[in-house]
């Protein structure tokens, strides 16, 4: 017989059937609506997970959306499986959020969730079955049909499987009835009782037996009883030598961790073991977080806001009476850090959660530092290198109030938070807020806006440099703004100077692609014992090799790029798919052994560095050097300590970074990135000079920046020099509106993906007629091939679609482009095309 779950006839006949609403974790385009079975009903909360079955092969957890009576009209609604949370595991301002992301960013509810969930709280069919632990093939009542007795024999030989390989096992396809069976017979049970993938952290401790812990006169006689018994006494007066029972017997409820014990060289494990036997000790295992209590806990150290500190942070709070959102403009080393930080107390004071954005992990060490030593354990942090299991403790951590406070990287908007009152999102021109790939392609910075909405909260942004659109919307009036122009204390910006490195190499004076200034002023700062930033925009040792016989240049067999050469590992990369070849000896092209590298990145100033200066102690920040867990940390900190002296690196060198005794930045080729086909090319590359820049003399030490440029009277360089913000801004804003950019129009970007040239082209021709009809001549550029015109055997076209700002129309137009991408999906023409929309 079908194994559903039946409801018998003679149930409660007034009980309503309820529905769930559901997020399945994948891109449709809409809920789907599931039965809940009346044993279920007051179960079902929106904002908990559950079970559910999706096709024939896929069971998925999900996350409930809406509880309601209306069965779905288009198809018959299949029961929830199981329920998988007694409480919500996500809020109602979130699911708000949620809605709100996946309407502006043009996606699915499905991708939103997927990206929100750590993957411990998601369930598929990658999810484990196991025999229940009381099962028993005796004892068992139930008549087993042939295949689940395979599945139950399976399970004998291997204590897990996954969905797919049940599948295997049984050469089915459709098998989900079997494995459903088996739940219901509480034969087999999900893996880790279903979906906790999540594993707290346990730890066996011992603890001496309530019965000798009432008071000192019991313990004293178990003392004399063991008098005979020097191994046992050993192992006792330890255990009370590490609790200090005796002053206070609460603190045997803690015990100590078992392994203390039992690695503790002079004690006997069977005399532990006998302890443990006799019920002198006992044995219990205890949950702990994976988060360590913060060291040097203790009273809230207050720094003292200097005056121009305090005014600046009285006037955000004046603002935030009358406006949601203030701009806190605050040169570098100014210390936004400690306005935040004072504003943070005074929201967690009030009760409230706070959320403080950066832009980047690489940051994060420092300003945990900082704000532990204020707000301890409750304070949180989350980004992407965090295990699974510590981020779910993180998550539960915020749903249950534990923490008040958290630090983190983009994805940190998606946190499960109840009552939010402020979030800060620091060094907010950083384009790190944006996500590109996958779905949702969201700009945190925005989504933070938002989610103050959503809970009544309110935003500081803070920046040296604003993004051009936020520093339009405090001038027009829309958010405050607050500046704060001189640094802290004795501390004044640095002194910016230019070097020609066109007259350098002219002279022939030019060492490597270090110019004679730059060497020099390297061993001067070195000398001073103070220390060194170098800054190249390039990873790797050279962006591409030739061969200086036939030209040849080894290309990416993937993508439409040149490979880039890595010395250490020898390798030819590709920075766009990842996709990696030996560096051949000789030209494949035509054999000669004269291959050359071209230009250069970190690697290669590092190697030179080393060259030069074979006394000075280098280390290296990029991608390459930081892909293990603590690996920024550890840099960062030998850097502060100055166990090293030259740090080169990427942009992850040019951001907030906050170190004492860096006098002298250099800046090796600053003319690449100013000429990047990018309408904000000039506002980054002012970002990026004037950030990193600012990492030069923070504390009293005079800081001296050297740009090396091969143009140096692009006005661009005037702007650093004279820190003219103010300036760049004026000369930026004036070309947005004439040539129409945002803040002016909204952009959004389609993307046409299609393995061969000519149907992503005719596709993507089609889409763009599609789109002109529906929007209009005006506001629709392209099609056009990208610079990079082919990534991961894709070929790419791009339309820019531009939207006015102010136009109320906005959420139409923005349906118009979801249609039109619908509408070329489904020409039969174009089978493996894609079509890829990022919102701003
Ligand atoms: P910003 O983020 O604006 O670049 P920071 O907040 O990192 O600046 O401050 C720069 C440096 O000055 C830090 O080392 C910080 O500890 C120090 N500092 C700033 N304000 C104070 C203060 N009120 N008291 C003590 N030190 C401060
Ligand atoms: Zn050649
Ligand atoms: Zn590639």
């Amino acid at each position: 017989p079908e194994l559903e779950f039946n409801i018998p006839a003679d149930d409660v006949p007034e009980r309503v059937t309820l529905f769930a609403d559901v997020i399945l974790p994948l891109p449709l385009p809409k809920l789907f609506t599931y039965r809940i079975p009346h044993e279920m009903g007051d179960e079902v909360l929106v904002g908990a997970r559950v079970l559910v079955q999706f096709g024939a092969k896929k069971v998925l957890s999900c996350v409930v959306a809406r509880v309601h009576e209306n069965p779905p009209k288009e198809y018959q609604a299949k029961y929830l499986l199981e329920v998988i949370d007694e409480k919500p595991v996500v809020t109602a301002p979130q699911l708000r959020l949620f809605n709100w992301m996946a309407e502006y960013y043009l996606c699915t509810l499905g991708e939103v969730i997927n990206a929100a969930l750590p993957s411990a709280l998601k369930l598929s069919s990658e999810s484990k079955i196991q025999l229940h632990p009381q099962f028993h093939q005796e004892t068992n009542e139930w008549p087993l049909t042939a295949h689940e007795e395979k599945i139950i024999f399976a399970l004998w030989q291997k204590p897990h499987l996954t969905f797919t390989e049940v599948g295997q096992l049984l050469q089915l396809t459709s098998f989900h009835k079997i494995i459903k069976s088996l739940l219901l017979k509480d034969i087999i049970i999900i893996y880790e009782e279903i979906a906790e993938k999540y594993a707290p952290k346990v730890v066996k401790k011992v603890r001496l037996a309530p019965m000798f812990t009432t008071d000192e006169a019991t313990l004293e006689e178990l003392f004399n009883q063991l008098a005979a018994k020097p191994k046992q006494l050993d192992v006792l007066l330890k255990y009370v030598q590490l609790v200090p029972l005796l002053q206070e017997l609460a603190a045997n409820e803690e015990g100590i961790e078992k392994n203390l014990l039992t690695s503790n060289p002079h004690l006997s494990l069977s005399a532990i073991n006998t302890l443990l036997k006799n019920g002198v000790l006992e044995q219990f295992d205890r949950v702990v977080s994976r988060f360590p209590l913060a060291e040097g806990r203790g009273p809230y150290l207050a720094t003292e806001l200097s005056a121009d500190q305090a005014a600046a942070r009285d006037q955000v709070l004046d603002f935030f009476g009358e406006k949601d959102t203030v701009l806190l403009h605050g040169i570098t080393g100014s210390g936004k850090t400690e306005v935040y930080i004072d504003l943070i107390q005074k929201a967690v004071d009030a009760g409230g959660q706070v959320l403080y954005l950066l832009p980047e992990i690489a940051l994060t060490a420092q300003i945990v530092t900082r704000l532990k030593r204020v707000f301890g354990d409750r304070l949180g942090v989350y980004h992407s290198k965090f295990s699974d299991n510590e981020r779910v403790e993180v998550w539960n951590g915020i749903l249950s109030g534990r923490f008040q406070v958290v630090v983190g990287v983009r994805s940190s908007v998606f946190l499960p938070f109840h009552s939010l009152s402020l979030l800060i999102v620091d060094e907010e021109h950083e384009p790190s807020y944006k996500q590109h790939d996958p779905a949702p392609r969201y700009n945190a910075r925005e989504v933070a806006l938002m989610m103050a909405q959503f809970h009544s909260a309110k935003v500081l942004l803070g920046s040296a440099t604003p993004s051009i659109e936020s520093y339009y919307h405090c001038l027009s009036g829309r958010w405050g703004l607050v500046n704060l122009l001189v640094r802290y204390g004795e501390a004044t910006l640095p002194t910016v100077e230019l070097v020609d490195t066109r007259q350098e190499s002219l002279r022939k004076n030019m060492l490597s692609h270090f110019s004679q200034r730059l060497v020099h002023d390297i061993e001067d700062t070195l000398h001073r014992k103070e220390q060194v930033i170098l800054f190249q925009n390039r990873r790797g040792y050279a962006p591409f090799i030739d061969c200086n016989d036939c030209a040849w240049i080894p290309k990416c067999r993937n993508c439409a790029v040149s490979l880039s050469y890595h010395k250490f590992s020898n390798e030819l990369r590709c920075h766009y798919c990842g996709y990696t070849e030996r560096k051949p000896n000789d030209c494949p092209a035509c054999g000669s052994t004269m291959l050359k590298t071209v230009g250069f990145g970190t690697e290669k100033i590092e190697d030179e560095l080393k060259l030069l200066l074979p006394e000075a102690r280098i280390q290296r920040m990029d991608l390459d050097t930081t892909k293990r867990k603590n690996s920024h940390q550890q840099i960062i900190e030998d850097f502060e300590l100055q166990r090293t002296d030259i740090l080169v690196g990427t942009q992850m060198v040019t951001k907030g970074l906050d170190f004492e005794h860096v006098s002298l930045v250099g800046i090796l080729s600053a003319d690449s990135i100013i000429h990047y086909p990018d309408f904000r090319a000039h506002e980054r590359a002012y970002q990026l000079f004037v950030q990193v820049s600012g990492r030069a003399g923070r504390k009293g030490n005079k800081g001296k920046v050297l740009i090396q440029t091969a143009n140096p009277n692009q006005p661009i360089f005037q702007r650093v020099i004279e820190n003219d913000y103010q300036g760049l801004y004026e000369q930026e804003i004036a070309e947005r509106q004439k040539f129409r950019y945002p803040p002016f129009v909204r952009m959004i970007r389609l993307t046409v993906k299609h393995p061969e040239a000519r149907p992503c082209e005719n596709a993507a021709i089609l889409l763009a007629k599609d789109l002109v009809d529906r929007l209009g001549r005006t506001g629709v550029l392209g099609p056009e091939a990208p610079h990079i015109f082919k990534i991961r055997n894709q070929f790419l076209q791009e339309i820019h679609v531009k939207l006015d700002r102010e136009s109320g129309n906005l959420k139409y137009s923005k349906s118009q482009i979801q249609e039109a991408v619908f509408h070329l999906l489904q020409n039969k023409d174009f089978k493996q095309l894609r079509v890829v929309v990022d919102v701003d």
